[in-house]
């Protein structure tokens, strides 16, 4: 993985992640099974969970895709100046295959200490999955979300006048507004007392019947 100090994803390779309304929309249970597997077997579903890789925003150079978590522990990923913020207190947040096929950040968040180590052994082996799989552009890397949330839902909408996205904890039982769908973004993985993996859909994105994302 590299490191971000120093280095920051230029905005012409963050403007060729897919865009939420191009990426596919679905993941093969069979896939996400896989996945799975691969997370315990190296003991990382503490850590991390998978997402679908998309972005909502084009970026101009030196902008980055910035989470801050605002009051209530809401997160709120903006479009945002690299030079506005403390460049050495930027962190991985979320992560794709590049085309080199290594991790590299595409998405950052401010100095949070909870930022695990990855070990190579499983970058390597989910990068080779990630390629079997024909996921490469498809699946992300996250940060496991769970905590707070043991029977919520995180829903993300776009906020209007802004380039940001804002993601809330709903109860599990939330539906979109009518004529509205939701996307599952977001997974992770746990093993059941008799030791069977479980897949937690933690996340989704609201699409209006237009097609694209909620305005709130
Ligand atoms: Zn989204």
């Amino acid at each position: 993985m590299q490191h971000t100090t120093g280095h920051i994803l230029p905005a012409p390779t963050f403007n060729k992640i897919p865009r939420f309304e191009h990426q596919v929309h679905v993941i093969a249970p069979a896939a996400l099974h896989a996945i799975g597997e691969l997370f315990i077997e190296h003991d990382v579903q503490q850590h991390y969970g998978v997402g679908l890789l998309h972005r909502h925003f084009d970026l101009q150079d030196n902008q980055i895709m910035l989470h801050r978590l605002n009051a209530g522990d809401i997160d709120v990923c903006s479009v945002c100046d690299v030079h506005s913020v403390d460049a050495t207190l930027l962190v991985p947040h979320s992560l794709y295959l590049n085309s080199m096929l290594t991790f590299e950040p595409f998405e950052y968040s401010l100095g949070d200490t909870r930022v695990p180590h990855f070990d190579t052994s499983f970058l390597d082996a989910l990068r080779d999955l990630l390629i079997s799989l024909a996921l490469r552009e498809t699946i992300s890397l996250v940060p496991n979300p769970s905590d707070g949330m043991p029977n919520g839902i995180i829903v993300e909408n776009t906020l209007a006048g802004i380039e940001a996205t804002q993601s809330t904890v709903q109860p599990r039982e939330w539906t979109p507004h009518k004529g509205d769908t939701a996307v599952i973004t977001g997974w992770r993985f746990h093993q059941d007392q008799l030791g069977r993996l479980q897949i937690v859909e933690v996340k989704e994105c609201v699409k209006n019947g237009a097609g694209v994302h909620n305005v709130t």
